[in-house]
């Protein structure tokens, strides 16, 4: 590409965003930051997931970041499932991905992670568990977990407060 330009070490990024895998996301853009600023986690659904935990790890105690960013985002196709894990579970050979995996899976619904309640509340509360999450593995770390509706309709990234306390 002719404007190019190297990144900086790896290690100098300090925040971590976790996003989802839609396509229509575009990480670096909608947060003014170019590659080498900000880790990116994506999965279906912006979720903490085992994996999420794993790739956020290295990010936490490796990298030293203190930053996360959870970004959920308008018309998520895993917030309801309209048929998704019917599909999925009718083009793969469950018993064979629950041998691979060394996990049941016969559950699609709850193993894809589908969730119920908006996009908003959904990414406001993987925050909130993620916040419980590293105050229990990383006592005395000031680990400062933030959330953001990205709207898909105009581009915007909406910061959201930190949830009530419970
Ligand atoms: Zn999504």
């Amino acid at each position: 590409m002719a404007n190019y330009r190297l990144p900086p070490v790896n290690g100098s990024a300090k925040a971590v965003v976790l996003t989802c895998v839609d396509s229509r996301i575009p990480p670096l853009e909608m947060l003014g930051l170019a590659p080498g600023e900000v880790f990116i986690i994506r999965n279906a659904g912006n979720s903490i997931t085992n994996d999420t935990l794993r790739s956020l790890q290295i990010c936490l105690t490796v990298m030293e970041c203190r930053n996360v960013l959870v970004v959920g985002h308008s018309s998520c196709g895993m917030r309801s499932s309209g048929g998704l894990d019917e599909r999925v579970t009718g083009a793969v050979d469950v018993n064979a991905l629950s041998e691979v995996l060394e996990e049941d899976v016969a559950d699609a619904r709850s193993w894809l992670g589908f969730y119920e309640p908006h996009e908003r509340e959904w990414a406001m509360g993987q925050a909130d568990l993620l916040r419980e999450i590293v105050k229990k593995v990383m006592p005395g770390v000031m680990v400062i977990v933030h959330s953001a509706l990205y709207h898909l309709e105009d581009g915007r990234l909406e910061m959201m407060g930190q949830p009530s306390q419970k």
